[in-house]
């Protein structure tokens, strides 16, 4: 029997769960504990797939990941103060790389409120920082109306940039019960309105590209956000330009495409006298766009969605403002109305192209060698070799992440993943966990490839119980040196600690040399292998990929103080004083 529609009670995790849902939200990554278990529990009953973590800025991670995959945001759940305070690392993080996510934090009863309740903290001013929008919702009826908010925020406020949002829900609202009448639910929020850029200066835009002695694309991540790839192959093979992937923009267009320059980054950026940004800002990654990495008189033309972003760190020559997609496609129409193209066979071309050359021999050589233990450009050789193409890669680290990618190849949009704008390390578990998910929704049977260092792996490195849980084929590739940037092999390690207390004689870069992590794995029922050797690695590589059931670990040993090749320092090279190539 069935009592009265109207005396029908609902709990507010469920209202929670149910306005989620209707939001079409998929993921629902945390660490569950009072007050918002029954959130949880409410999320998985109506097919939001939850995701259980060991800690919540991992989790917090994960989600962002989520949001920067699918382009709907993914959400977060976290208990109240340390719970939240966890999770601000990965609002942050997300917030910088300009990526959707949602946060909703429980936090103490109301009626306790400023008595010093059980982890009481000021959560909504405390978000602020991180976020684009942090609020309560005022009353339990009140909280479909807020989450449809955020969401609006997130994917209809793309006239800004996406970013973090923070709901906070206090404990009397989980567990308040309601008439089922009372409460109604927002619909679906429309996907993001496209906005272009203005007509005269796509015109100029575009004569400046052809009257550009030496050009220059920069393909960021704003571009594999706005699904961008296309568009912008179209304009790459039309008009025979040169290219050049930030680290999240590889794959936009392949990292094998002829007009790739990643080989000869340095030169391009220093050379160019015209470059294009597409979704890349000018800061640190870039070197602000200023000398001597730069021309001091390059022209820049840039494309971003934000208009605040345009005309940081550099005056440009033409703005775009519009979303990357249409605004590329745009460009496309001016070069289709009067064709164009760089000569293929131009100086410029032919410097670069050099370049390319001689940098690849470098890394080639350095990838040939046979002495042991390994070095970084051997490990990455061998396993390019072994990758599938259709892989996603997340890396992170120092000099794990920075050798990796320009040995590591991406074909695909927005399959790398790695510690992006704001250089956080413990990111990689957290978004490995977030792209096995996708992939076995999305396209199932794509790997995922972590490539760490151990000192980046160390962050979150109990999330291997939660690949485990789950059973997610992640691979983890753990580049081993025992240290942050360098570290000792055992006998110096010893030596060193024959004279001194490690305390107090260790250097600070010092992990402990030799560490087992792949019985990390092991212990969670994951394969781990050890390996030392070019052979062992090549061995242990195949078995793994062959083996889609299951999630591995594989510990490599390198030459604990490699490092990357000789760089141009350009700054000399400028003052004639050096050229080491
Ligand atoms: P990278 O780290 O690859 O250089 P950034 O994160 O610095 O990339 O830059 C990404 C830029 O892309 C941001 O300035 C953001 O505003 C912009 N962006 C994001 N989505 C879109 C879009 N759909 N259209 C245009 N610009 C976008
Ligand atoms: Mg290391």
């Amino acid at each position: 029997e069935r009592s009265d529609r109207s005396e029908e009670q609902v709990s507010g995790a469920k209202v929670i769960a149910q306005a989620l849902k209707t939001q079409n939200v998929e993921y629902m990554f945390g660490v569950v504990g009072i007050p918002v278990t029954e959130i949880a529990v409410a999320a998985q009953e109506l097919g939001i797939r939850y995701i259980g973590m060991r800690n919540e800025q991992a989790a917090c991670y994960a989600a962002s990941a989520v949001g920067y995959l699918t382009g709907r945001p993914g959400v977060c759940l976290v208990v109240s103060g340390p719970g939240l305070i966890h999770a601000l690392g990965g609002m942050a993080n997300a917030n910088m790389n300009c990526w959707p996510l949602i946060v909703i934090g429980g936090s103490s009863e109301r009626s306790q409120e400023t008595m010093g309740a059980f982890q009481e903290f000021p959560q909504v001013e405390a978000c602020r920082l991180y976020s684009k929008f942090s609020a309560r919702p005022s009353s339990i009826e009140a909280i479909p109306t807020v989450i449809e908010k955020v969401q609006y925020l997130i994917t209809c406020s793309i006239y800004g940039r996406p970013g973090a949002c923070y709901v906070d829900i206090p404990a009397d609202f989980v567990t308040l019960q309601m008439n089922v009448n009372s409460i109604k639910y927002k619909e679906c929020c429309m996907p993001p309105p496209v906005s272009m850029a203005e007509t005269s200066a796509v015109c100029m835009a575009a004569s400046v590209i052809r009257n550009a002695r030496q050009p220059l694309l920069i393909i960021g991540k704003g571009a594999a956000y706005a699904h961008a790839e296309e568009s912008i192959r179209k304009l790459v093979e039309q008009c025979k330009l040169p290219f050049l992937p930030t680290p999240m923009g590889k794959g936009v267009v392949p990292d094998n495409h002829p007009n790739c320059v990643s080989a000869a980054r340095s030169r391009a950026l220093q050379s160019a006298d015209v470059i294009v940004l597409f979704g890349a800002r000018l800061n640190w990654i870039l070197h602000f766009g200023l000398p001597p990495r730069y021309q001091p008189d390059v022209k820049f033309i840039q494309v971003d969605i934000c208009a605040e972003e345009l005309g940081n760190n550099v005056r440009p020559a033409v703005t775009l403002l519009g979303d990357i997609n249409a605004v590329t496609k745009q460009l496309l129409e001016q070069f289709d109305k009067t064709p164009w193209q760089y000569p293929p066979e131009s100086k410029w071309w032919n410097t670069l192209r050099e370049k390319m050359k001689d940098n690849e021999a470098a890394s080639k050589e350095l990838a040939s060698k046979k002495s042991l233990p390994m070095n970084y450009y051997t490990v990455f050789y061998h396993v390019q070799e072994q990758l599938p193409r259709d892989c996603f890669v997340v890396s992170e680290g120092a000099n794990t992440m920075d050798i990796g990618r320009t040995v590591l190849q991406n074909y695909l949009p927005r399959h790398r993943l790695d510690a992006g704008t704001f250089g956080t390390m413990g990111v990689g578990l957290g978004f490995a966990i977030a792209a096995a998910l996708v992939a076995k929704d999305r396209n199932p049977g794509k790997r995922v490839i972590c490539v760490e260092g151990d000192s980046a792996f160390g962050f979150s490195g109990m999330e291997v119980e939660t690949i485990c849980r789950y059973n997610l084929p992640i691979i983890l590739l753990i580049v081993n040196n025992n240290g942050i940037y360098q570290g000792f092999d055992t006998d110096s390690w010893k030596e060193m600690l024959k004279c001194e207390d490690a305390t107090t004689g260790a250097p600070p870069i010092c992990l402990l040399p030799d560490s087992h992590y792949e019985q990390i794995m092991a212990a969670f029922g994951g394969k781990g292998y050890f390996v030392q050797t070019p052979e062992e690695l090549q061995k242990s590589l195949r078995q793994t990929l062959e083996d889609t059931t299951k999630p591995s670990l594989i510990n490599i040993m390198i030459e604990p103080q490699a490092t990357r090749k000789a760089q141009v320092n350009i700054a000399k090279q400028k003052e004639g004083k050096a050229s080491t190539p």
